[in-house]
């Protein structure tokens, strides 16, 4: 055998990579189709794992060379495995709360909304309160924003501020409207809404930041329901194959997010996490990092701190996302800028202050404006604290000008955008933007093709937390009401190798850890999830029925499909 064939035939089996430790493994996988995110081994048929770690990649007979009486052999009988998804924008503990809570983000009329918050406070305790929901008007015909009288009897004594799944609006009941001295005396507050019947009473509808009127008076949920939030929220990451989140704070000033994060710790101190998880504090809080010296990402691989969240606005299906036009349907409004904006010039010395301490800052921005005056506080930010690796983020980036598409990639800046958010506006927000602006909305190719770097997530509970419905949406762009077979703005389709790769390696650089995990390769971190079909070469329709089949967390199984 000639030597060049000789090195043919070893290009042509896939290589056996470095092997980061002498011992030998504790789970193998061979037999599958192994896409790595790894540009120097794309593909691998096995994957080799010593505890927490990623062991070895290469084909079946390498790798099983490897195994030792004590390893565990998993055939995954040709599937593919991927690297454990990492969704960049969640609420966990809200989406946790979301499984154990009133379930009305089905409710297909206001009737329906009605018998399930009628039946689910029957199973409450005396005078407890009725919360989230995620109700969608949008699904209603026509899709009328509901009432405080259309859940008033059906809640009984239970005061209920029920969520619109966007968390942008609430529709709080007649009694959390009294506990919250609501009434039609109370004036609309900076950067919320108090909608109106004609005599100008409440309609128990509130926007934005006059949510906040009720919340405050909402007792906080108790330890014991926070464990249960927490423990449903895990088993639903992991039934989807979700490895790592990244934790953004609610509102701009959320008092809730030191709670949470004392949830989080105390499932980090008890081993009993089984996600990992970067959390995202708000804005105005970044002295409690700042001062004692906390740089991001501070942490353990499996509870990390250092981003902060800030708001530049609502969203489109509220018609408070803040644009450079009137609404097409409502040509009074153009959406309103957040709380956070009101003084423009103190939220930027808290940004730059933050960023100069080297803390991370993701900013929600929906709207073209929102996203350019982003832009511009970052371009600023630039100039007065110099380069660094500051991986700015701009939250959902959604609907923006062209001419900012480059500007993400000249100023650095992450696009963490959630694909499912585009097939589910899809059905209606034409409507508010018309036929021009929605060439730009849920940008992702353009984005990819200035140069930008994408994140992708799910930004659940206001959609499913589920990247395999994500890759979906980005691959196909067709919207659930089914009415775009083709795609809704087909030429915003990006591959599903892109979508993958967002998934992944993108949220992980999103969250400065590309150097430990988002890739199959030895040294990192063990998270792999096993598919029931190849994505890459199934057409991309078909994507959204492919289920998880297996979820590998720090190297143990955290999930099978029975
Ligand atoms: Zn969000």
């Amino acid at each position: 055998m000639t030597a060049r064939k000789l090195f043919a035939m070893a290009l042509a089996m896939a290589p056996l990579s470095s092997i980061a430790s002498a011992q030998s493994p504790t789970m193998i996988l061979v037999n599958g189709k192994v896409w790595t995110e790894n540009p120097a081994q794309p593909i691998a048929h096995a994957v080799a794992l010593s505890e927490s770690t990623i062991l070895a990649v290469g084909d079946n007979d390498a790798i099983r060379k490897l195994a030792g009486p004590g390893t565990q052999v998993i055939d995954l009988k040709d599937h593919l495995l991927l690297p454990g998804f990492n969704d960049a924008h969640v609420h966990f503990l809200g989406g946790g709360d979301s499984l154990i809570t009133v379930q009305l983000g089905t409710a297909n009329s206001q009737a329906e909304m009605k018998d399930r918050v009628a039946a689910y406070a029957r199973t409450l305790p005396n005078g407890a309160w009725i919360r989230n929901g995620n109700w969608d008007h949008q699904r209603w015909s026509p899709p009328a924003l509901p009432n405080h009288q259309l859940i008033d009897e059906a809640s009984g004594n239970h005061p209920a501020l029920l969520w619109r799944l966007d968390g942008h609006m609430a529709l709080a009941n007649a009694l959390a409207l009294k506990l919250a001295g609501v009434d039609r005396n109370t004036r609309d507050v900076p950067g919320g809404e108090i909608e109106r019947d004609k005599d100008g009473n409440p309609t128990g509808i509130l926007k934005d930041a006059a949510t906040d009127l009720v919340e405050r008076v909402m007792p906080p949920p108790s330890r014991e329901e926070q464990d249960r939030a927490m423990e449903a929220a895990m088993r639903e990451a992991a039934s989807h194959g979700v490895t790592s989140v990244q934790n953004m704070a609610d509102t701009s000033e959320d008092r809730a997010q030191p709670d949470i994060f004392r949830e989080f710790q105390k499932y980090e101190r008890q081993d009993r996490l089984t996600i990992r998880i970067y959390e995202a504090m708000p804005v105005c809080d970044y002295k409690f990092l700042a001062d004692p010296g906390i740089v991001a990402p501070f942490g353990s691989p499996r509870l990390r701190l250092g981003n902060l969240k800030a708001f530049a606005d609502g969203a489109l299906g509220s018609a408070t996302a803040w644009m450079d036009a009137p609404f097409t349907n409502n040509p009074a409004k153009s959406g309103i800028a957040s709380p956070d904006l009101l003084d423009p010039e103190h939220f930027y010395s808290q940004l730059r202050d933050a960023d100069k301490a080297g803390l991370q800052i993701s900013i929600h921005a929906i709207g073209d404006r929102a996203n350019r005056t982003i832009l511009d506080m970052y371009k600023r930010l630039e100039n007065d604290n110099g380069p660094s690796d500051r991986r700015l983020r701009i939250e959902h980036a959604q609907h923006l000008h062209p001419a900012d598409y480059p500007r993400f990639a000249q100023l650095g800046v992450i696009a963490s955008m959630q694909p499912y958010h585009a097939i589910d506006d899809g059905r209606w927000a034409q409507a508010i933007l018309g036929p021009e602006r929605i060439q730009s909305s849920y940008a992702w190719k353009s984005l990819l093709d200035a140069g930008a770097i994408l994140a992708f997530g799910s930004d659940w509970p206001v959609a499913p937390l589920d990247p395999v419905m994500g890759i979906y949406a980005a691959a196909a762009r067709q919207t659930l009401d089914g009415k775009n077979p083709s795609g809704w703005i087909p030429g915003q389709k990006i591959t599903v190798a892109q979508a993958v790769h967002a998934y992944t390696m993108g949220s992980a650089f999103a969250e400065h850890q590309e150097k430990v995990k988002g890739s199959i390769e030895p040294g990192k971190l063990a998270d792999l999830v096993e598919l029931s079909d190849d994505i890459f070469t199934i057409k991309p329709e078909a994507i959204k029925d492919t289920r998880v089949e297996m979820t590998i967390f720090d190297g143990k199984i955290a999930y099978q499909r029975k």
